[in-house]
């Protein structure tokens, strides 16, 4: 393990020890506000770190959005709660702009990942500060008196502070900062804090549209995730969809003595591996019939953008054990702007010292299709189905009696998912331009990419009809939704002066 940190760590520090000094006026104030206001700015954060936010904890959830409500009260913004039933509260705030023809809204979740405390190395919502990782054998701390510097490569222990409370305190020592500066917002600011992001969202959807007006606004700027791991600041202008299929061949009415019946009775599990071998070329193209033609393509400058992304493939191969990779040369940075099939899992019979001498009754595998814009969900499922079908599989939705399976040579159970399309607000609106252009005046030169390989839902188009940006703050390394998770403190100092220039646009 140790190794895997110290590869990290070497990469991360040749990459970005240049510090960048802001021409943006807003994060230059901030960084000049918050050099005098470190332990207070840690103080909140820390007081917000120490009540647990698991989003199945109903009682203390409310207590960390009128926590944070209390927050944005104690600045001057109107604060109130927002919820449909049986869905837990978002936080909304709201600063008005005389004059201001547009409006931004700055989202974050303050709930966090489900724990196992014992595996902390200390309690995860007692917020503790160490020296340095502690898999670089880091030590507690306690926090330095008032007025004392903090070492920015220090870094804060607990549950969310990374993923995503991080992006909440920046937010609002950025609205410190800007007004002791005595500069002004240009746009209508609107806060939307979540509070079971990491429960899958079951309600964001639904309280959004129950509250159109309240979250309307011209651009969703969503600051959760973690920065690149080059430590440059990273622009996510969407993200992939999903749709998963399941596969079941089906075998003998029941395990069959493999001797008695070897190479007569035919194994499902051989049919299974022949039926997935046949979807995929030895580069990880996709075989089946139209499943890249709806592919919207990318525009001139993403292309671009995909292009100068820093080449980290190297070092993740080393850091991963990896002895090749797929896509016949092409990077990471471009291969997740293509779809991808992938096999999640696959079971059949039993392995290793429970393995049996038999034909296993039936062989599974459960795949996920990545999507990128332009692909339909089911459409995407339905074309794998009729690649199993092209196969010589008579497919079915759901166990068939004995009648269909002798009347058919191979039988599939196939099942799909109602899937989650992408996302990718065009890095060419005049709006993505100029989140660019204030996000590199406060923070240098970033990495943009078109669509992260992950998922999320599209809450912010699909619901309220504007573009969405991804602005993370976090430290690559943070261990999210793991234990032990971290905040490094040059990532929460950054984060102020990034939310102060974006606050001002
Ligand atoms: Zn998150």
């Amino acid at each position: 393990m140790k190794r895997f940190f110290i590869v990290l760590n070497v990469l991360a520090a040749g990459l970005a020890a240049q510090t960048f000094t802001p021409t943006n006026p807003a994060a230059l104030a901030a960084r000049g506000w918050r050099e005098h206001h470190e332990r207070a700015i840690v103080d909140e954060f820390v007081a917000l770190l120490a009540i647990p936010d698991i989003a199945a904890d109903r009682a203390n959830i409310q207590r960390n959005a009128e926590t944070i409500a209390a927050m944005l009260e104690k600045r001057g913004i109107a604060a109130k709660l927002v919820s449909v039933p049986e869905g837990n509260p978002v936080v909304f705030g709201e600063i008005r702009t005389p004059g201001a023809t547009r409006t931004i809204v700055f989202y974050a979740h303050y709930d966090g990942q489900p724990l196992d405390p014992k595996e902390w190395a200390t309690p995860p919502f007692t917020p503790t500060l160490r020296d340095k990782q502690l898999e670089r054998d880091g030590q507690v701390i306690p926090l330095p008196p008032p007025g004392q510097p903090f070492d920015p490569e220090w870094r804060l222990y607990a549950r969310a502070a990374a993923d995503d409370k991080a992006p909440i305190i920046a937010m609002l020592a950025a609205v410190d900062a800007i007004r002791t500066a005595g500069l002004n917002t240009k746009s209508n600011i609107k806060f939307a804090f979540e509070g079971e992001e990491e429960a899958g969202s079951p309600n964001l959807a639904k309280t959004l549209a129950a509250n159109k007006q309240l979250f309307a606004g011209d651009l969703w700027l969503v600051c959760d995730g973690p920065l690149h791991r080059t430590r440059r600041q990273l622009i996510q202008f969407g993200g992939r969809g999903i749709v998963q299929v399941d596969i079941t061949v089906l075998g003998p009415r029941g395990e069959l003595h493999s001797g008695h019946y070897g190479n007569w009775a035919p194994n499902p599990a051989f049919l299974l591996a022949k039926l997935l071998a046949s979807m995929k070329d030895d580069n990880g193209h996709v075989l089946v019939e139209h499943f890249y033609d709806d592919i919207e393509p990318l525009s001139a400058i993403e292309k671009r953008a995909v292009a100068d992304a820093p080449d980290i493939d190297p070092q993740l191969m080393r850091e991963f054990w990896l002895g090749s990779t797929e896509g016949g040369g092409k990077k990471l940075s471009e291969l997740i702007t293509l779809p991808s099939l992938n096999i999640r899992g696959m079971a059949s019979s039993r392995v290793g010292n429970q393995a049996s001498n038999v034909i296993p009754a039936s062989a599974t595998a459960s795949l996920d299709v990545r999507l990128v814009k332009g692909m339909d969900p089911q459409k995407t499922a339905n074309l794998v189905i009729d690649h199993i079908r092209k196969q010589g599989f008579f497919v079915v939705d759901r166990e068939p009696g004995a009648a269909v399976r002798m009347a058919h040579p191979k039988v599939a159970i196939v099942v799909s998912g109602k899937g989650e399309p992408a996302v990718r607000t065009p890095m060419d609106l005049p709006i993505s331009q100029e989140v660019i252009r204030v996000v590199e005046s406060a923070r240098g030169p970033a990495v943009k990419i078109p669509n992260s390989g992950g998922t999320g839902p599209d809450v912010a188009g699909r619901v309220l009809g504007m573009p969405s940006i991804g602005i993370p703050i976090g430290n690559h390394d943070n261990n999210q939704h793991s234990y032990n998770e971290n905040l490094r403190l040059q990532n929460l100092w950054d984060g102020i002066e990034l939310m102060a220039a974006l606050l001002t646009m």
